[in-house]
């Protein structure tokens, strides 16, 4: 009997939260994972497990987003599924100095490197027959979050981002879907969560009345990557607790 191949993986922002999470959990399941971060040292937690390969870079950048494609092909011989997650939070008040360039940069790691992972991974996909590729947007982007105008938008984006390439892509077997997290315990809310104060404020919004663990949005991730979601293409899936229900 021949024992299905190993498939592969694609997963930014890998070093921490969600992405390192996902990451782990693919490797778990029998995948080959190529990690990508612009932390090296975040990274080498998981140098150390069978079957991963690591690539430091900015996912803004084209030439990361490429590399990252060939070396999973490289290596591990194949492209099943890239889980473009790398993101940073917070423009500040729009009103502060440098909100603008903020902004900026904001779409660049935000939404731009959505498209350039696309860009990336669609030629891989398509050469192993098909794939899947999942973005993490935000709860933040179906909602109006205060005090974060621009990361709100920047989630937005990569909602209908999705959409569009989804249409466009469908017919090849190549399906394109995101999760929209609510409130996640990572370094990125690690302020959040660790103020009393305001992480009951949070969690008092959250029907579920809690943070989620990053292990709960990779299920949903490895969930959408897998073939149990073939015909699902073009969709955001809320991970929050409820939160955008209410
Ligand atoms: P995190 O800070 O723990 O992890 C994000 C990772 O992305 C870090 O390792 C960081 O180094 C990496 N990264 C940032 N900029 C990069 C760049 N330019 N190139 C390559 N890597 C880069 O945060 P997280 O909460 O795990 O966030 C993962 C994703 O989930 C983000 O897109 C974030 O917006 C989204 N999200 C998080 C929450 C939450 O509550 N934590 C909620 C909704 C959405």
């Amino acid at each position: 009997d021949t024992a299905p191949e190993p498939r592969v993986a694609l997963v930014t922002g890998a070093a921490s939260g969600i992405g390192a999470a996902t990451a782990r959990l693919f490797v778990e399941r029998g995948h080959r994972v190529v990690a990508v971060d612009v932390d090296k040292e975040g990274l080498v937690a998981l140098e150390e497990l069978d079957g991963v390969a690591t690539l430091v870079g900015d996912v803004a950048e084209e030439a990361t987003n490429t590399a990252a494609v060939r070396l999973a092909v490289d290596r591990f011989g194949r492209l099943d599924a890239a889980v473009l997650n790398a993101g940073i939070g917070g423009a500040g008040p729009l009103e502060s100095p440098g909100a603008i360039e903020r902004f900026d940069r904001l779409f660049a790691v935000n939404v731009r490197s959505v498209a350039l992972g696309i860009r990336a991974a669609v030629p891989a996909l398509r050469a192993a027959g098909g794939g899947a590729i999942v973005a993490t947007s935000s709860v933040s982007g179906l909602r109006g979050d205060p005090g974060t105008w621009g990361y709100n938008a920047t989630k937005a984006a990569v909602i209908n981002l999705v959409r569009g390439t989804a249409v466009d892509y469908a017919a090849e077997g190549i399906r394109i879907n995101a999760v929209a997290p609510g409130g996640t315990e990572t370094a990125l809310t690690a302020a959040q969560v660790a103020d009393p104060h305001f992480s009951a404020l949070i969690t008092g919004r959250i029907p579920a009345h809690r943070w989620a663990s990053p292990r709960e949005q990779a299920e949903v991730i490895w969930f959408l990557t897998s073939p149990a979601a073939s015909y699902v293409t073009g969709v955001t899936v809320p991970v929050d607790g409820g939160l955008s229900a209410n």
